[in-house]
This record gives C-alpha cells, sequence and structure tokens, in this order.
C-alpha cells in the first residue's frame, strides 16, 4: 500500500536532494499513486504556482490524469481569466464553487466560516463526485510556519489518500520547474504576488514568510482555509 511505504524524514530531505532528484522523487510519487489508483487519482490545482507544478508533473506521468479547480466568487479577475484559459486547455480540469448566499464580508467577521463555505464544501463535493480515492496537492513544508508537519503521504479520511508530492521543494524550484517547462503562470506572480488567493484575503508582502500575504490581521493562521486539516469524506453536503 502506498502510505505504507514512504519513510524517509522529509525535513531532511529538504536540503539533501538536489532539483532533479526531486523531480524525478515527485514524478515517481505521482506514478506509484497512479498505478495504484488509476482514474481515483485526481489534481486538486488551485491554479497557483505550485499547482502549475503538480499538474504538469502529472501530466507527464499520465495526459488521462483528471483535475479539479475549486473557484469562489471573491477570487480576482486575472485568476478567474487565467482558470478560463486553463480548463480551455485541459478540459479534463472540472470547476467547482459554491453559490449559495453568505453574509456581506464573511471574511471580515467570520473568514473561518467563509472559507468552510466557498472552498471546504466544493472540496468535498469534488472528492465526492469525482469519486476520488487520492488527491494531489501542491503543499509545501518550506511555504511558511503552518505548512512544516505534513507528510508526502496523508491518510487525514479513512479511504482518502493525500499524496503531497513536491512537500519537500523549495521555492526557488518551483520557479525553476516552471521556467523549464515554460509551464503558464497566473499573471499576478508579475505583479508581485508570491502565493495567491481570494481577492480581500491576499497582499502582495515581503519577508521569508512566503504566505505572510495571506490573510493578514484576521484570525486565520498564514491564510489555511481548511482544506488540508478538516474532514473531507462521509460529509452532508
Ligand atoms: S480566502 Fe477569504 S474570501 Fe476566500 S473563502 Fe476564505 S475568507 Fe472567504
Amino acid at each position: 500500500m502506498l502510505i505504507e511505504e514512504v519513510t524517509e524524514n522529509v525535513v531532511e530531505l529538504v536540503e539533501k536532494l538536489n532539483f532533479a532528484e526531486k523531480v524525478q522523487r515527485s514524478l515517481d510519487l505521482i506514478d506509484r499513486a497512479y498505478q495504484e489508483f488509476g482514474d481515483s487519482l485526481v489534481v486538486a490545482n488551485s491554479l497557483g504556482k505550485d499547482s502549475g507544478v503538480i499538474w504538469h508533473l502529472a501530466k507527464r506521468v499520465s495526459p488521462k490524469i483528471r483535475g479539479f479547480i475549486v473557484t469562489t466568487r471573491f477570487k480576482p479577475a486575472e485568476t478567474k481569466k487565467f482558470m478560463a484559459e486553463e480548463v480551455a486547455r485541459f478540459p479534463e480540469l472540472k470547476v467547482y464553487s459554491n453559490d449559495v448566499e453568505i453574509p456581506v464580508k464573511l471574511y471580515e467577521t467570520d473568514p473561518d466560516r467563509c472559507c468552510e463555505i466557498l472552498k471546504v464544501q466544493p472540496v468535498r463535493q469534488a472528492v465526492q463526485e469525482m469519486k476520488v480515492k487520492c488527491w494531489i496537492t501542491g503543499l509545501r513544508c518550506t511555504e511558511g510556519r503552518t505548512r512544516t508537519e505534513y507528510k508526502e503521504i496523508e491518510e487525514l479520511d479513512k479511504g482518502l489518500i493525500k499524496l503531497n508530492p513536491i512537500l519537500i521543494w523549495y521555492e526557488r524550484e518551483v520557479w525553476e520547474y516552471l521556467a523549464l517547462y515554460r509551464v503558464n503562470v497566473n499573471p499576478l506572480y508579475g505583479e508581485g504576488y508570491r502565493s495567491l488567493g481570494c481577492g480581500p484575503c491576499t497582499k502582495i508582502a515581503q519577508g521569508i514568510d512566503e504566505r505572510a500575504g495571506r490573510c493578514i490581521g484576521t484570525s486565520k493562521c498564514g491564510g489555511e482555509c481548511g482544506i488540508h486539516t478538516k474532514p473531507l469524506l462521509d460529509y452532508q453536503i
């Protein structure tokens, strides 16, 4: 079983492996997952730079691998346009959103609830509808203080594996990969953003922490929306 086979200390691997070795490791992880899960292996594509890498890696393993995008009414116009372009290029990317009415400025009064409704619930819907048994994310443990505890392969929900194949990549290695393979990226990076999210909750920020511009001044530590921490299965949508 895939989940029992990876035992290395990922923090050590961040330093130990070079760029080419990391790329190969990521490809191997996705390939093994594809052999085990086939069509039930799906990429969660957030349209950010890390998603650009995992989507490209997955397509190298098999062009048949599907993906889903969760979008919200608060995504910037540039992200919406970029999403339309990506979906036109890759029709196997399915878009999910939750258009239910919510209180005005819920992102200010209760950002956890806002993310739960607009982001976590559509992920649950995608997992159910696409019959996902293993999902691939672009999580990296070097991204910020909220992301140091993850593993490359996790099973938060029994029966739903989460694969984080670029967990040990540095930010510069993400950009190295995107440049080498000429992967299209969201134009907002050109404006200085380092981590992208919903418009009201994302700012251009400087400093060591890559996610420092996410959810500034709110209770949401590092802008985590909950898709990596909350249960996704056996949930009433
Ligand atoms: S990132 Fe902000 S606007 Fe987007 S769902 Fe979360 S709280 Fe709401």
